[in-house]
């Protein structure tokens, strides 16, 4: 991609595969640039649904309406990256898709995400690829306990992990993930989780939000503290590792990259995800410039906008009834409430968030 693309003009209409609630904070940023938005989603009125000029319902691997999508729009994008290829393959024949396939096939799985960085010399678990019980057996002999066990596809929020323990019997951990692909992870002693979202124009321009903590309760992201609370040396090199990983995926798009922070101050890279995501809802009103405006901006093509933080943030996460008491979280007029305008409030499911502003550099604890 040249740097001479040129730049969606107000009016186009950008494609969101995805219907949750990060197309709909998309679909918002796109509205306020003057874009239209069509989603392609199997489920009905969905998040993005409620806010967007035209949604398109349908399994992704339903060649009419995949079809139908990508005709009318005139860039394709994602707010959800485990989509088929095929259907990917599809879409690039009937308009630009950013991120590019590569980039999602390389984030659906752990085996490729992880050798793609250990070839960049970007550290991460000692981990070994798992399919078969024997295999398990082997690499838990080799990484010892504690270790965790991740499906190598479709994990998300703690979903398809077994914990290992030194008295764990392998044949139920195998049992436990379904007996699929997996990889087998040693556990990281961390001190801190991070993660750090990196924009990508088309042409290479760069951008990277401020490295921000994030705590996790029952493997689903509960607060993010922006900025983390760590050196500097060591946020420049969480964002140094966000840019190579983004340019060595030629990525269009936003990266977010999660990461420990190891007891001996090392970064070891956990997942990522080529997209907007969780621990970037701080930027909504902590920063000049959204994740999801710069999302827009980017896969548009447009100048990506100032990542300048202008207040501290603490961002938490709605979950389930957590939710209905948005009169509550709404009396404190300090509170800047985000609802997604799901229905049911299921346990676990993420509903919203709130995010709070401090001071810039009054270090909020969470
Ligand atoms: P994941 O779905 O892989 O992001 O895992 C969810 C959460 O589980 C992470 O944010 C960590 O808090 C924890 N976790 C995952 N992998 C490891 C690991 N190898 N060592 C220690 N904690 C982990």
């Amino acid at each position: 991609m040249s740097a001479a693309t040129p730049p969606l003009p107000p009016g186009s209409v950008i494609g969101i595969v995805g219907g949750g609630q990060l197309g709909r904070m998309t679909a918002v940023a796109a509205a306020e640039l003057g874009y239209r938005v069509h989603v392609f989603t199997p489920e009905r009125n969905s998040p993005t649904e409620q806010v967007a000029e035209r949604a398109v319902v349908a399994d992704y691997e339903d060649q009419a309406a995949i079809r139908d999508f990508g005709e009318k729009v005139d860039v394709v994008t994602f707010e959800f990256e485990n989509v088929p290829a095929e259907t990917v393959r599809r879409l690039a024949e009937l308009a630009p898709v950013r991120p590019n396939w590569e980039c999602l096939a390389i984030c659906q799985d752990r085996v490729r995400e992880k050798t793609f960085c250990n070839d960049l010399g970007i550290g991460t678990a000692p981990w070994r690829e798992v399919n078969s019980l024997d295999d398990l057996t082997r690499a838990i002999a080799d990484l010892g306990a504690p270790s965790i066990l991740k499906t190598n596809r479709l994990g998300y929020d703690g979903k398809g992990q077994a914990r290992i323990q030194a008295d764990t019997d392998p044949a139920l951990a195998w049992h436990e993930v379904g007996g699929q692909p997996c990889v087998l992870e040693g556990f990281v002693d961390f001190t801190m989780e991070v993660s750090v979202i990196t924009a990508r124009r088309p042409g290479g321009a760069m951008a990277a939000f401020d490295v921000v903590e994030n705590r996790h309760k029952n493997g689903i992201l509960d607060v993010t503290i922006a900025p983390a609370n760590i050196p500097e040396a060591l946020a420049d090199e969480a964002r140094a590792i966000g840019r190579k990983m983004t340019e060595a995926m030629d990525l269009v798009g936003l990266l977010a990259v999660e990461m420990f922070v190891t007891r001996d101050g090392r970064l070891l890279v956990n997942e990522m995800a080529p997209r907007p995501h969780n621990s970037g809802h701080w930027t909504q009103d902590g920063c000049k410039t959204s994740q999801f405006e710069q999302f827009v901006r980017a896969v548009a093509g447009l100048p990506l906008g100032t990542v300048q933080r202008h207040s501290d943030t603490v961002m938490r996460n709605l979950l389930g009834d957590d939710a209905l008491l948005w009169e509550q979280h709404l009396s404190d007029p300090e509170n800047k409430l985000h609802l997604y305008g799901k229905a049911e409030p299921r346990p676990g499911r993420k509903m919203g968030h709130i995010n709070r502003l401090y001071p810039l550099g009054s270090r909020p604890k969470g």
